[in-house]
């Protein structure tokens, strides 16, 4: 009796950023939903497994999307001729209050979710909304997607914008009750505390966090240094801290259980530096980058300073789900800051393929790889379609459906072993 299943078909990871491993017509073996070893032909042990033989097709690890507002998906691609603070205030609040609204939130996170799937993002880190109970249907969707995602209730108790979402007390409340809810949740789809920014949330709200934190273990994701004017409206609000990541760090919310900070563009050196020494995954989303104007992350200098990064849609400042999007963006704004300052130099693809994958996967534990106890989250990628009538190696044919490729190009995927189905829901 076997419980070793074999994948067959062109086997291509990142194991390090920038660095490629690529079998083709290799085999993945798969024991328990991890990865047992990637091989050229079938090893002796495994003769006689059950085999999935995917031919010519190319077999890839699942994506990860590290930042995206699931109360957000009815604004993409709306109203980027904004400012952040301006976006946040004319758009972005009008949305949100709407998805106080069952109906209206279950028909948009069921989008959202066939969405995901389809991009083949098997992976996400989520912020939900204010609202208690849509936050509790997002869970409940989530789990019977068979997608895995990191799950937190947005939480805004002031607000510069003069628009408070709720208040101090509320947010308490709700923040324990789904901390209580989703103790013993060690699965798939688990919770992460997620206050919105340092402006939007009272000294009070993110002590309660870090406490919170602790107590229940809990990851910890934000947004830091997105835009020039949110970055002033902390040092007015914070005279005390040496600067923006500073504040987070005094409250428990930086470093001090896992934590992803988003966008993290106007960085100082100081800053820079907690970054790597707290181990801080930054999200780094190249499309709401640009979209609110906000500026062009650093993200060759990250890298070389060992700063953990991922990719994130950052829907719906970001205008898309398609992951190869935001590597290509990725890469594009890397090569503008070359272009400008030519000792920065510019990512590859390959580095863009580890972000999507490894790079964002690590969040979540051993995932993003095909190295030998990753969890098999996989993508099969028909690239048929963008045949050049040209011999192609197996990397440029990736570099080919990154750059060129859709959803239509990803034939099936896999999330800790087992084939997901597009979500009923
Ligand atoms: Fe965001």
């Amino acid at each position: 009796m076997f419980v070793v299943h074999l994948y067959c078909g062109n086997i291509i990871y990142t194991p390090a950023c920038g660095a490629v491993a690529a079998n083709e017509h290799g085999i993945v073996a798969v024991e328990d939903g991890r990865v047992k070893g990637v091989f050229d032909r079938i090893p002796s042990a495994y003769e006689g497994a059950p085999v999935t033989d995917y031919g010519d097709k190319i077999i890839i690890p699942g994506f990860c999307d590290i930042h995206l507002h699931a109360g957000q998906l009815p604004n993409m691609g709306i109203g980027y001729d904004c400012e952040l603070i301006d976006w946040i205030g004319k758009y972005a609040y009008q949305v949100e209050q709407s998805m106080n609204a069952l109906g209206f939130a279950h028909r948009c996170y069921a989008k959202l979710i066939s969405d995901l799937w389809l991009n083949g993002i098997t992976r996400s880190v989520v912020l939900g909304t204010y609202y208690r109970q849509t936050n509790d249907l997002l869970f409940q969707m989530f789990m019977k997607s068979g997608l895995s995602a990191y799950i937190g209730k947005s939480v805004c108790d002031r607000s510069p914008t003069g628009v408070a979402d709720e208040t101090t007390e509320n947010a308490k409340q709700d923040l324990l009750m789904l901390a209580d809810t989703y103790k013993d949740q060690k699965g798939l789809v688990r919770h992460i505390l997620s206050p919105t920014y340092v402006p939007g949330c009272t000294p009070e709200i993110m002590e309660f966090i870090g406490h919170l934190a602790q107590e229940y273990d809990l990851p910890v994701t934000s947004h830091l240094c997105e835009n020039r004017t949110e970055v002033q409206e902390v040092h007015r609000l914070h005279p005390e801290a040496p600067d923006y990541a500073s504040v987070y760090r005094e409250y428990g919310l930086l470093g001090q259980k896992t934590t992803i900070m988003a966008h993290c563009i106007h960085t100082t050196g100081h800053e820079a530096e907690l970054l790597r020494d707290c181990g801080v995954y930054v999200a780094h989303c190249p499309h709401s980058n640009l979209n609110l104007s906000s500026g062009v992350m650093p993200l060759r200098k990250y890298l070389n300073m060992g700063i953990r990064v991922g990719l994130g849609s950052d829907i719906s400042a970001g205008h898309t789900l398609n992951m190869m999007s935001t590597m290509v963006a990725a890469i594009q704004g890397s090569k503008m800051r070359w272009m400008i300052n030519p000792q920065e130099e510019s990512v590859t693809t390959r580095e863009a393929l580890y972000l999507a994958t490894k790079g964002g996967g690590s969040v979540f534990g051993k995932v993003g790889s095909f190295e030998e106890g990753y969890e098999f989250d996989a993508l099969v990628i028909d690239d048929g379609n963008l045949y050049d009538f040209t011999d192609r190696t197996l990397w440029e044919r990736v570099e080919r459906f990154i750059f060129r490729g859709d959803d239509r190009n990803i034939v099936a995927r896999y999330v800790s072993g087992s084939e997901v189905a597009r979500p009923q829901l």
